[in-house]
């Protein structure tokens, strides 16, 4: 771990009120304690809206074609009534439920039961069981890191089957998708209730549960930081990174197989989206061990916003772009092509790079070079819910540098180049764009206040040193 620890004897701790200069009536660097009437009204927002967006999107491709225009006029002038729109909605299967059950129920096989072998032949893979940061409450814990492999052998039977054995065919998500949506959506509020119950009664770390007084902050948010069954089925980790990522690429690569069965080739804007996707979600199970340290994993509690935004929100509306292209299969000429690529790739290059830099400087405490030369950083301390006084260091070198996150600028390029596959018939593929600029500038604005209140003023000197958020010299 990058942080050493120096222990304060309790009386000292006692009367000490104060950290790194702000005054504090308790160490409160994780998860908020109290809700502004501006994050209570957003999360009812979402708790209302997401659910009913995220079947607006997929019901307009379906009965509109992916217009987002086409069943608003259509309700406001009279043409179709509410019922009408529902009534021609799939309803749930038994098939979609044989399928989906079948499908978690393998995911939880291979996260449980199959001990990680990659890193033992993939040289640079990190796998097996590593640490996690430490949490609020002084803990560290332990995962089994096995993504990797989870992703590789669902893939392998996933062609096998495409190529070989031919038991289902390779359109059966895309021809299942609505039914589908109704047990994403019941695993969804399973888990999400689930989490909230398990936080009241048995929580797996007392010390690490948040209330803050407000049901419906608590059921979005979470009250567990890291919520588990037995000793290795983390509820964040396999939520976050299982039934919805390893889904991801398959989900895209059913889009591909439908557009070669609806018009007998797949379109290059598709091969994009599947392999721009596919990078992107490699670099995740690559990485997961890196995953460990980003927000979600450290910062995050388990509630609503992860346990159904993995299962729901998730895999239907970051595929929407390969979804689009079934309905409009865009075939791009050469230069647009090529430009998308690029920007894709830097996209993701600067995406990689920084989230290393930021690996780097942390897992070797400084004792690395960026872009050649030792880097520069600010030391800062903070404090766990015991008094144990920790110290940490904010790098100001590379692309740290640059832009206090700069990785979620790389990422916003990437989502962009995926959105521009799809050519500028339709705003629906654009949706990706717009919300990562929504997630991603919250996220920013969220991760320095925490920041703000962990460090306090070491934060401040930090902020003064690398004045930009995203966009050097704008933002
Ligand atoms: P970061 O990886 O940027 O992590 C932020 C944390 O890093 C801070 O809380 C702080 O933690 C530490 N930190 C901040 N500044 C510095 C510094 N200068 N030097 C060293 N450490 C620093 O954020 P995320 O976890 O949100 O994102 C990780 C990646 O995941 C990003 O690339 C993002 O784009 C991507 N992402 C993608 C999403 C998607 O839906 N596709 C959603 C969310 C993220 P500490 O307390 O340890 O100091």
């Amino acid at each position: 771990m990058a942080a050493h620890q120096e222990k304060k004897p309790s009386e000292e701790r006692k009367r000490k009120n104060t950290q790194n200069g702000l005054r504090t009536s308790q160490v409160q660097w994780g998860r908020a304690w109290e809700v502004d009437w501006f994050s209570l009204a957003s999360i009812l927002f979402l708790l209302a809206f997401a659910p009913l967006i995220v079947y607006y999107f997929i019901m307009s491709c379906d009965q509109y074609q992916c217009s987002l225009t086409d069943p608003l006029i259509a309700l406001l002038t009279g043409n179709k009534h509410l019922s009408d729109i529902w009534n021609k909605t799939p309803t749930l299967t038994y098939r979609a439920a044989g399928i989906y059950t079948l499908w978690v129920a393998f995911q939880v096989f291979l996260y449980v039961f199959i001990p990680d072998f990659c890193h033992k032949f993939l040289p640079g893979y990190v796998g097996g069981v590593q640490e996690g940061a430490v949490t609020p409450a002084g803990a560290v814990n332990k995962y089994e890191i096995n993504g990797l492999q989870a992703w590789i052998i669902t893939h392998m039977l996933w062609f096998a089957n495409a190529y070989y054995f031919h038991w289902f065919s390779p359109t059966i998500i895309f021809d299942n998708w609505i039914p589908l949506l109704w047990c994403a959506n019941i695993l969804g509020y399973a888990v999400s209730n689930f989490a909230m119950i398990k936080g009241y009664f048995f929580p797996t770390s007392a010390k690490d549960c948040k209330f803050t007084g407000n049901f419906f902050y608590d059921y979005m948010m979470g009250i567990e930081f890291n919520p588990r069954i037995g000793k290795w089925f983390d509820f964040k980790l396999f939520f976050n990174g299982r039934p919805g990522i390893v889904a991801w690429t398959l989900i895209n690569l059913s889009y591909a197989a439908k557009q070669q069965e609806l018009y007998g080739q797949v379109t290059n804007s598709m091969i994009l989206v599947n392999v721009l996707q596919g990078i992107y979600v490699l670099d995740f199970f690559w990485n997961e061990a890196w995953y460990l340290k980003t927000i979600d994993i450290c910062h995050d509690h388990f509630g609503w916003y992860l346990g159904w935004g993995d299962c729901v929100w998730l895999p239907y509306l970051y595929t929407l772009q390969g979804l689009y292209l079934v309905y409009h299969p865009v075939q791009l000429g050469t230069a647009n092509a090529i430009g998308v690529l690029m920007l894709g790739l830097i996209g993701y290059y600067i995406f990689r790079t920084t989230n290393h830099q930021k690996d780097l400087f942390r897992r070797t405490n400084g004792n690395c070079k960026i872009w050649g030369k030792k880097p520069e950083y600010i030391e800062c301390s903070y404090m766990s819910v015991d008094g144990t006084k920790y110290y940490s260091k904010l790098m100001t070198s590379g692309f740290w540098g640059w832009a206090r996150h700069f990785n979620y600028t790389g990422d916003l390029m990437g989502s962009l180049a995926y959105c521009l596959a799809c050519g500028f018939e339709h705003i629906l593929p654009y949706f990706y764009i717009v919300y990562m600029t929504i997630l991603l500038t919250h996220r920013c604005i969220r991760d320095e206040h925490r920041c703000f209140s962990k460090y306090g003023k070491d934060w401040k000197r930090y902020t003064s040193a690398v004045p930009y958020r995203l966009i050097p010299g704008i933002f």
